[in-house]
């Protein structure tokens, strides 16, 4: 599953001590598993390799270029959703080739910037968004690929904030409105329209929703060819759920096990964009305990990471495994106690975990919240002028830093 693990009382990145990390590189720190990395976008590629997919790590769930560069370097492209992103993407070195742009605010500028250097695919989320990129490569004089983002109406099972592919939801066009935009292509000289593509949400962890979806725009494939309009790219999405606690996510072979049947029924190319599966357990964050702070009604754990640095439980409820990274082994079990592992922000939203056993949990101690490499650090923010974190990347028994600490020059520096 990752590359954390126990080594008698102490735990480890692939061959590192993260006790030894967090006294080389200080805290809060975000340590990853470069093997895990590797091993989950393996995981995929094997699973899909039947059919041979276009593999396109998608960059919000980890924007680091250390990171992209190892998975660019496997041979995968880029899901991005920004002109930062592309910006990055450029400078990591992969093909443009190999870049597909989705979102629903692609501004003028980021559109022509992505036409100038050739990206393969926008994935178009409206009418007026398909009018704006026809409009900038006419200025340009290029002709630019485009695949439409088909809202399928499937309310996956997971968190409403991400959930994507819902009617309700923001992301893409209805059926309907596809269906116009394909059977009038014509109107759009400097498009080719020539994809569709699909994401209905994240942290999914069973097949069902994503074979009724795929099914639902396969049909739809199907009826655009009846019109002689032929589909050369399905675009299928990430979405991937992995295990937080005890979730029961299906496995990259599962998946693909589950939705190759459904996706021979079409000829189209396939686009996959994975993020959260591929990052997510390869990271984790490590935090300090500042101080024990024991109320009437609840123990705080009072750490040196925050809601600014990992925004997920606050943001949704969700749950990171928290474990101390030198482990007690008691079998005594009146010395466990709860605790609610809470940052120094004033907010009283800001925990990373309420109610965690821990075993006589000290000041000074290390937590290591685990599955933190996915919308983790690439949600992070300055709020309370709080520091950006480290990053380090484990290989073996080497670490690496892919992101040195903020300064308080750095938390200045834009400011006039
Ligand atoms: N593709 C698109 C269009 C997305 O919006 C997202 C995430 O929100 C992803 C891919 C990646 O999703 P996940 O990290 O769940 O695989």
């Amino acid at each position: 599953m990752h590359d954390f693990n126990y080594k008698h009382n102490d735990l480890y990145c692939e061959s590192v001590s993260v006790e030894e990390l967090a006294k080389k590189y200080g805290t809060p720190l975000y340590v990853y598993s470069r093997n895990t990395l590797i091993s989950h976008y393996r995981k995929i590629k094997e699973a899909f390799s039947p059919i041979n997919p276009l593999i396109c790590f998608s960059m919000k769930a980890n924007s680091n270029m250390a990171i992209c560069k190892v998975l660019v370097k496997e041979g995968s492209g880029l899901d991005i959703v920004s002109g930062g992103e592309l910006y990055k993407a450029f400078k990591i070195g992969v093909s443009s080739r190999k870049i597909v742009y989705a979102g629903v605010g692609k501004t003028e500028k980021e559109i022509e910037i992505g036409i100038r250097h050739h990206i393969f695919l926008f994935n178009v989320e409206s009418i007026p968004e398909l009018e704006l990129i026809n409009k900038v490569a006419g200025r340009l004089g290029m002709r630019q690929k485009v695949a439409i983002r088909i809202n399928p109406d499937i309310k996956a099972r997971t968190h409403r904030y991400i959930i994507t592919g819902h009617g309700e939801n923001k992301f893409g066009v209805d059926f309907e409105t596809a269906r116009i935009i394909f059977l009038d292509k014509q109107k759009y000289k400097n498009l080719s329209v020539s994809g569709v593509h699909m994401h209905i949400g994240s942290q999914i962890v069973d097949a069902k929703p994503f074979i009724k979806a795929m099914e639902r725009i396969i049909d739809f494939i199907k009826d655009m060819e009846r019109h002689g309009l032929g589909i050369r790219w399905f675009n299928i999405g990430g979405g991937l759920g992995i295990i937080y606690s005890n979730e029961k996510p299906q496995t990259a072979k599962e998946y693909a096990k589950a939705i190759l049947p459904i996706l021979k029924n079409t000829k189209a190319n396939i686009i996959i964009e994975p993020g959260r599966f591929i990052v997510g357990n390869a990271g984790a964050l490590i935090t300090k305990v500042q101080y024990i702070k024991k109320t009437p009604s609840k123990n705080f754990a009072i750490v040196d990471a925050s809601m600014n640095d990992l925004i997920r439980p606050s943001l949704y409820g969700a749950y990171h495994e928290i474990l101390p990274v030198r482990s007690h082994f008691y079998s005594d079990s009146k010395e466990i106690k709860d605790f609610d592992v809470v940052g120094p922000i004033c907010e009283s939203g800001d925990f990373l975990g309420k109610n965690r056993k821990f075993i006589s949990l000290k000041e000074g101690d290390l937590l290591s919240v685990m599955g933190a490499g996915a919308y983790g650090f690439s949600m992070s923010s300055n709020y309370n002028s709080r520091l950006r974190v480290a990053e380090v990347m484990v290989e073996g028994s080497k670490s690496r830093l892919i992101r040195r600490r903020e300064t308080y020059e750095d938390l200045i520096r834009t400011e006039i």
